[in-house]
């Protein structure tokens, strides 16, 4: 097993260590053919370093770089990542989303942006909580209380509706009941639904979350492009999108795939600068890249080669 590591895990004032994988393995399957991408990589973080992960196009990195960041797990008993000490692959659900949401910040190699939503949508992505079980009922329950008060009004009033000649006939009151109460369901939909999107949009106006996104954008060299799509945006303001959406929660960790890999060369060193303004200010970053002019950038490089981690100069 090649272990990638330095004498930080034995110095007593060393950083804590806040992300490691240990003896990872992870195959594809293509068809039926299995490809061991990862076979034994072992690779630390410590809190505070910017570290860059070195290999060729398709040496498995950005492999390496999901498996970290919990978009993706090993093989069954192809080892483990944790996340201070807390194991990545035995998250699930809430816990998950709350790992790959508010512990990490990832940057995909292919921006990864919604295009129908404004950059400063985008940028918000993260503070955009997923519903609580309470939330995600609440369609369902405005259905039900507009049904309720269809039926109820469709039988107290129902008379009214009928031709004078018609007697009120308990079934004829309760076919009207049943109308109204379809209809009151659907204003009912209606109505939490327009509720929400003005409240979206006042949250994005006003909101401190959204006061943060403009700051970090702001940052970012962005402020004039927050109304604008994805598609009307250069690589390197969709690449700056990206990193302003990944810091969005304020991560400590910040998980970049080849940040700069479809940048020209001017760009991709303006980007560069970004991290390490933000890496100045303490974020703990972890960088796959397979140039070694950009890995020059990290504090401490690793190289993924043959499925396993090196220390650079092995
Ligand atoms: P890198 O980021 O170093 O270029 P990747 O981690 O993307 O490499 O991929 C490593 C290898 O795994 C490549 O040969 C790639 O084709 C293969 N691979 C990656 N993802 C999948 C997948 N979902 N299914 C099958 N093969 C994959
Ligand atoms: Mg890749």
């Amino acid at each position: 097993m090649s272990m990638a590591t330095t004498d930080h895990s034995e110095a007593p004032s060393s950083p804590p260590r806040v992300l490691e994988a240990s003896g990872v393995r992870k195959t594809y399957r293509l068809g039926r053919v299995p490809v061991e991408v990862l076979k034994d990589a072992s690779i630390e973080v410590f809190q505070g370093e910017w570290l860059a992960i070195l290999g060729a196009s398709g040496s498995g990195k950005s492999t390496l770089l999901h498996l970290l960041g919990g978009l993706d797990r090993p093989d069954s008993d192809g080892g483990v990542v944790k996340h201070e000490g807390q194991a990545v692959s035995s998250l699930r659900g809430a816990g998950l989303n709350n790992y790959r949401n508010r512990d990490i910040g990832f940057v995909f190699q292919f921006y990864h942006l919604l295009p129908e939503l404004s950059v400063l949508e985008n940028a918000m992505l993260p503070c955009m909580v997923p519903p609580s079980r309470l939330r995600a009922s609440l369609p369902l329950a405005s259905a039900a209380g507009g049904a309720a008060i269809g039926a109820l009004a469709g039988w107290l009033f129902g008379d009214v509706a009928l031709p004078a000649a018609d007697d009120a006939t308990p079934i004829r009151l309760a076919v009207i009941a049943a109308t109204w109460a379809v209809v009151g369901a659907a204003l009912g939909v209606l109505c939490f639904q327009l509720i929400q999107v003005l409240a979206d949009r006042v949250r994005m106006r006003t909101g401190a979350r959204a006061a943060e996104a403009r700051k970090t954008l702001e940052d970012f060299g962005l402020l004039h492009r927050l109304k604008h799509r994805p598609s009307q945006l250069s690589g390197g303001e969709r690449q700056r999108t990206a990193i302003a959406r990944a810091l969005g929660n304020d991560p400590p960790i910040l998980l970049a795939d080849e940040p700069t890999g479809n940048l020209d060369a001017n760009t991709g060193r303006e980007i560069l600068e970004l991290l390490k303004k933000r890496h100045e200010s303490g974020l703990t970053i972890v960088m796959v890249t397979h140039d070694p002019k950009v890995a020059a950038y990290a504090d401490r490089v690793v190289r993924i080669e043959d499925g396993c981690v090196l220390e650079a100069n092995e």
